[in-house]
């Protein structure tokens, strides 16, 4: 089957060209001037944008966070991902207590598999280092497994990690070509914060529990880590313009790159006073004082543009007793608003914001996660993975998720529409809309975990 997509402006190599973009197999197969005859379907992309499918660096779906379980399964998280343009999904198998990370990971991609519209990458958060456990990391490499995850903080989910213990990996897992995600908040200075006499009724005092300078120095003593270690590190939802500093500056000095979330660029802890401001609250904390901050971002200063999509049930995040904001599950949903909060980083400038969707949200995240040979850009031999992008459709509210959550980004519009959505070349989204919605077609990125268990 050939599909022609024409007309459109594609995204190449930090341009916008006419051209068009033939697909075979799966794959880019050609782009240029091409004859329609050639080709067993025509798609018309006049008017639109033509741009890399889009990839969701972080979000967290279909796991137990605490007492509570996530609102979006893979079903649900896929779909409202692939009708805004993700093409792929970037989530986390978390090793929990008592299993393996491979039995982890083959729980996570049992209830992935049959059910994912789009294609699944994972990041892995090991939470236990012998030296077993230090060589099965290495025998995932191969399998395209070279993401792992580490926190700075969280010491009773089980899951912190402290600094000895970040160096201790970045020198040994490091060489052999991993990459870090690194949760970056100090649990020190989280730990000596005083709460007594702090009102622990209202949400805004999340932002006192969890101060910026935690992120700031957390972020320093890793990028240092990192350097001195040669590490490749990325540096997940950075909300704090010194943290940002920090990462720019240090960036040429090593392999280090960083993302931001929409939801540190364009809301801001004047939501989190509302009555109902428990319903905004993650970590880290909504912020103040956001024009520098989204000013930087708008000059490209963050590699990686991702959501941390995390959505609690409706009744989870509103069931707290209204004394102890520390009760209520940390996350929001993001994950269909991506390329909408994106694009209005630039959308006074509309083909700037094209372009930057196509570097901040396909190119880059591709890169970060290790699959850059075959997603995030319109190239020949890559997988089709395409979007047909309508700047000036309808205006709509934003929806991050299907799942019963409440929205993050209540009262706010986008006109951004998705004419067309390919993935690996076929055609899955008709303006918006999932074609086959009961014929989930994502696919697991990386080697089944079975592949790895000892015989
Ligand atoms: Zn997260």
């Amino acid at each position: 089957m050939k599909t022609l997509v024409r007309n459109g402006r594609v995204a190449l190599d930090g341009t916008l060209q006419p051209l068009d973009v033939l697909v075979e197999d799966g794959r880019i197969a050609a782009l240029g001037a091409l004859e329609a005859a050639s080709a067993d379907r025509v798609i018309e992309a006049g008017g639109c944008y033509v741009l890399p499918g889009f990839m969701d660096f972080h979000t967290h779906v279909d796991d137990q966070m605490g007492p509570f379980y996530l609102a979006d399964g893979y079903e649900s998280a896929t779909r409202v991902a692939l009708e805004n343009g993700i093409t792929t999904l970037c989530t986390f198998v978390t090793q929990g207590p008592g299993e393996t990370l491979l039995q982890a990971m083959a729980t996570a991609r049992a209830k992935a598999e049959g059910r994912s519209h789009c294609d699944v990458l994972w990041h892995l958060t090991p939470t236990t280092f012998s030296p077993e456990d230090i060589a099965t990391l290495q025998a995932l490499l191969p399998g395209g497994y070279r993401t792992l995850k580490l926190y700075t903080t969280y010491k009773r989910a089980g899951i912190f990690a402290s600094y000895d213990r970040i160096g201790d990996l970045f020198r040994r897992l490091g060489p052999a070509g991993i990459r870090f995600l690194v949760h970056c908040e100090d649990d020190g200075i989280i730990g000596a914060v005083d709460a007594t006499g702090l009102d622990l009724s209202r949400a805004l005092t999340h932002t006192l529990l969890r101060p910026e300078e935690a992120e700031i120095l957390a972020i320093r003593r890793v990028v240092d880590l990192a350097l001195a270690h040669r590490a490749s590190l990325h540096v997940v939802h950075v909300s704090t313009l010194e943290g940002a500093r920090y990462l720019v500056a240090n960036r040429p000095k090593g392999d280090i790159s960083f993302e931001t979330c929409p939801q540190y660029l364009f809301l801001d802890e004047s939501w989190l006073a509302r009555e109902d401001g428990h319903r905004w609250l993650c970590s880290p904390p909504l912020r103040g004082n956001r024009a520098p901050f989204l000013e930087l971002i708008r000059q490209g200063a963050a590699d990686v543009i991702a959501t941390d999509h995390c959505p609690f049930c409706a009744q989870d995040k509103d069931g707290w007793n209204r004394q102890d904001l520390q009760t209520v599950p940390n996350g929001m949903p993001g994950l269909g608003s991506l390329p909408h909060i994106a694009w209005k980083l630039w959308e006074d400038d509309p083909d700037r914001a094209a372009l930057g969707l196509a570097t901040h949200v396909s190119l880059n995240p591709a890169l970060r996660a290790g699959v850059g040979h075959r997603k995030g850009a319109l190239r020949p031999g890559m997988d089709a993975d395409l979007v047909v992008l309508d700047p000036q459709g309808p205006e709509r509210p934003l929806r991050s998720t299907s799942a019963n959550a409440h929205e993050a980004y209540a009262g706010f519009t986008s006109t951004l529409a998705f004419r067309h959505v390919l993935l690996r070349g076929e055609p899955r989204v008709r303006d918006g809309q999932l074609t086959q919605a009961q014929v989930p077609a994502g696919r697991p990125l990386q080697a089944c975990p079975s592949d790895f268990l000892p015989t």
